[in-house]
């Protein structure tokens, strides 16, 4: 009998097992971390609605605050879109990898082992035997990857967050976006509102530039408009963290398969893993059932995430090529003609965050979302 074991109880490796009990397999989850929730944190959760409703992840508990809109700031000038209702949550992360801990655990198909980090050691003597399937959900530094020969992941973002409570915010409805290529080079800072008293701040730099994410974090806080939002502000947390945003070339080998951050399933251009990362695992899971029931080759998941993801995931990847190459001026002239040419509105009308090839049929079809 075939044993599933994962690695990583993150939003891949749970949203794996939770399909696979739907078609009554049990597996064996090891995680690191204390706990499910534990540093889930350190990532935010910027979601949106369209994307978690298509995902099927049970959000609904962890709603912290709803977005209408996002603004777009760079070389001096702005870009505002925005919808008169819901587009977007921001999402408690340690409430929802608590909920999916609950569900999964309650349903008793799923045996997790916390604070048990498999060492390359253990992975390779696990993956010897023909009757594990291994599910490398294990992040942005897998080690799972690494321990197979799989091939590398090339381009990383670094990151630095923080909390601070004590603001006051005038629109907590509202995401900004800050490209700024001095203090987030090759990436962005944003601001997001969890309230309308605390907001969450961040930045993502390349991690080619070879610049300290904690030292660029607090350049951007000193900027003109981060200063004046964190006026009397209370620091609550900070974290440092990565991302990566390439594919990866190879995610299935013998009996081991990578899924989420561990796979490269990220938007380049936001950073945002979730939706992907578990649309995949849910692939992931429905390929590992056919592998134990009607011995259906492993290989079919590489085949069928890439039909299903891999044209999205490339087009986010060219649009983050194209707006980190541009300077802070070419930017702002962007924005100031998106402005000019109404680009905004048509944006607000028929933009998916998580699709620039739906935003593109939307615009085409004249399809509202
Ligand atoms: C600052 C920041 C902001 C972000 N914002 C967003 C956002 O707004 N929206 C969005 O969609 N995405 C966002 N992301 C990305 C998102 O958080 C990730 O894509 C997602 O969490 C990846 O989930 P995962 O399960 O693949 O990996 P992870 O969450 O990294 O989980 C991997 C797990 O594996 C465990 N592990 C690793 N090695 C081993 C081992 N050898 N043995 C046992 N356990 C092991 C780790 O402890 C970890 O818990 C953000 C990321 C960061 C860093």
């Amino acid at each position: 009998m075939k044993k599933v074991i994962v690695v990583g109880a993150g939003i891949a490796g749970m949203s794996f097992a939770s399909r696979l009990c739907g078609h009554g397999i049990t597996c064996e989850i090891y995680e690191s971390r204390r706990n499910a929730s534990e540093n889930a944190d350190r990532a935010s959760g910027i979601l949106s609605k369209k994307g978690l409703e298509r995902s099927g992840i049970k959000y609904k508990s962890s709603i912290e605050n709803n977005l209408i809109g996002g603004i777009v700031h760079a070389g001096g000038n702005e870009l505002r879109l925005r919808k008169n209702r819901t587009v977007a949550y921001i999402i408690d992360r340690k409430k929802l990898a608590r909920g999916m801990y609950t569900e999964l655990n309650a349903g008793k198909c799923a045996k997790f082992k916390f604070r048990k980090r498999l060492s390359r050691a253990e992975l390779l003597e696990l993956g010897r035997d023909e009757n594990n399937i291994i599910i490398g959900a294990d992040g942005a530094v897998s080690g799972v990857a690494s321990a197979f020969g799989f091939p590398k992941i090339k381009e990383y973002i670094l990151t630095y967050k923080a909390v601070y409570s004590k603001i006051k915010i005038k629109n907590a409805h509202y995401v900004h976006l800050f490209f700024n290529s001095g203090a987030a080079p090759g990436f962005f800072g944003w601001a997001a509102p969890y309230s309308k008293s605390r907001m969450e701040i961040g930045i993502g730099i390349d991690s080619r530039k070879k610049t300290n994410s904690r030292q660029a974090f607090r350049k951007f806080s000193e900027t003109p408009i981060i200063k004046a939002m964190l006026k009397g502000s209370k620091l609550e947390s900070e974290h440092a963290s990565i991302i990566p945003i390439s594919v990866r070339k190879q995610t299935a080998a013998g009996n081991v398969l990578l899924v989420g951050d561990a796979a490269g399933q990220v938007k380049a251009t936001t950073g945002g893993g979730i939706i992907f990362g578990s649309l995949c695992a849910k692939i992931a899971a429905d390929v590992v059932y056919e592998n134990i029931r009607n011995n259906v080759s492993l290989w079919e998941y590489e085949r069928r995430w890439r039909k299903a993801c891999l044209k999205d995931l490339k087009m986010h990847g060219m649009i983050h090529k194209f707006y980190s190459g541009l300077t802070d001026r070419q930017f702002g002239f962007l924005l100031r003609a998106a402005n000019a040419i109404e680009i905004d509105s048509l944006l607000s009308k028929y933009g998916d965050m998580d699709s620039w090839l739906r935003t593109i049929k939307n615009i085409a079809l004249r399809k509202e979302q």
